[in-house]
């Protein structure tokens, strides 16, 4: 048994100044819809740039397009990580420079490969012989680098055994690079999502120093670590600070590789955006099932398919905030669509003042990823997530 909810704390997630200014501009839109805190970003992407001084950021696209968020970051210099086509021609047409970005998925359709190196792409990530091939042939001369399997244990959303591939394997596939037109580079990893270990990152930088001393056999000298994603945002489950995530995987480094350490590339996607989102909703109805149940049913106005996705599994869980103050009751968290998967939270119960109502807003703190571009397109009817923009 999990331990409830009980009492939320705001002061965790956000000045209160700031909260009533974003609930203030919220005040007149229609539900539902993701508020953006633009200044957050900034303030985040800064704040990395400062602890993680050692590394160069790539932020991961998917986690938010939107294209403020990709200005901004653009215009404080940040390159970036996408995973298709699609994603690529959006940072072109904002003006991002090829050098700027690299193509981070493993799983690419050849003429994909093709049209990158077309548009200037050199820098591929990969972890099959298959795609080892596809990335020589079509986009001949560019820096590979090589994707180690992780098991993601300690990761609240993992990405466990789709990506990468066993370090014996990569051996190969650098020995393979040296009878094909692509230049080893580096290697990559990803510790899985919303990382709550940061012990996870000194095991595999030591894989990645193992991989360094045999790239050797073959007269490859790698240059580069992709620590990958997996820096946190403030869910309910608390979290290290990024200072810390940032002093201790500088530990490891240090520890495997010494002062002088090779490019360290990062691609923070959640850590970056997450916490600058606010979901806001409206409930729609509150009921009970039976006399004799003592949970009541709230039924918002979004859920699984307009932006929670991530409450699958009950994985992540956001902090909710609303308010009512006074006495509070556990309910189950659901969403508005015909489809039974549509349940937010109903193992974990959060506890919600009994004066809830229907018409009140209920605030998911901590959406600013994997929401608005994770929502289905009108599942029922339902248009996708409006994004709004703060910016002070
Ligand atoms: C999704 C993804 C990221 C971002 O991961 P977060 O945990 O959201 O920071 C980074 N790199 C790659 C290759 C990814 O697929």
């Amino acid at each position: 048994m999990k331990t409830p909810i009980y009492a939320f704390d705001l002061d965790r997630y956000y000045d209160t100044r700031r909260f009533e200014a974003l609930k203030a501009f919220a005040a007149t839109k229609q539900t539902p819809f993701l508020l953006i805190d633009l200044g957050r970003i900034a303030e985040r992407y800064d704040e990395l740039v400062r602890e993680m001084s050692f590394a160069r950021p790539f932020y991961a696209v998917k986690a938010n397009p939107h294209e403020s968020i990709l200005k901004l970051l653009a215009a404080r210099g940040s390159s970036f990580d996408v995973a298709s086509v699609y994603e690529l021609d959006q940072m072109l047409a904002l003006g991002v420079e090829p050098e700027r970005i690299s193509y981070g998925n493993t799983i690419k359709k050849a003429r994909d490969i093709a049209y990158a190196y077309h548009k200037g792409i050199r820098l591929f990530a990969t972890d099959s012989e298959s795609d080892l091939r596809k990335i020589a042939e079509n986009a001949p001369g560019s820096k590979v680098f090589y994707r180690i399997l992780s098991d993601c244990s300690g990761a609240d959303w993992p990405l466990s055994r789709k990506f990468g591939t066993h370090p014996d394997s990569i051996y190969r596939l650098i020995g393979l690079s040296t009878r094909l037109p692509v230049q080893p580079y580096g290697v990559s990893f990803h510790v899985g999502s919303q990382q709550r270990d940061i012990g996870q990152w000194g095991y595999l930088i030591s894989t990645c120093r193992y991989l360094f001393d045999s790239a050797r056999e073959f007269n490859v000298e790698l240059k580069m670590i992709n620590l990958g994603g997996g820096l946190p945002a403030q869910y309910f489950d608390p979290t290290p600070p990024i200072a810390l995530y940032a002093s201790e995987i500088r530990r490891f480094l240090e520890e495997d590789f010494g002062k002088d350490l090779p490019e360290i590339f990062i691609e923070p996607g959640r850590g970056m955006v997450g916490d600058a989102g606010i979901l806001v909703t409206e409930v729609v109805l509150i009921s009970k099932k039976s006399q004799v149940n003592p949970y009541s049913w709230v039924y918002l106005d979004t859920g699984k398919f307009g932006g929670l996705i991530e409450t699958l599994d009950e994985a992540i869980k956001y902090p909710v905030y609303v308010d009512k103050k006074g006495p509070s009751q556990k309910v189950i968290l659901a969403g508005p669509t015909c489809d039974s998967v549509d349940v937010l939270y109903e193992q974990f119960k959060y506890e919600l003042p009994v004066t809830l109502a229907e018409g009140d807003r209920v605030y998911f703190l901590s959406t600013g990823a994997y929401t608005a571009s994770y929502c289905s397109v009108n599942f029922n009817g339902f248009p996708p997530l409006t994004t709004h923009i703060f910016e002070d």
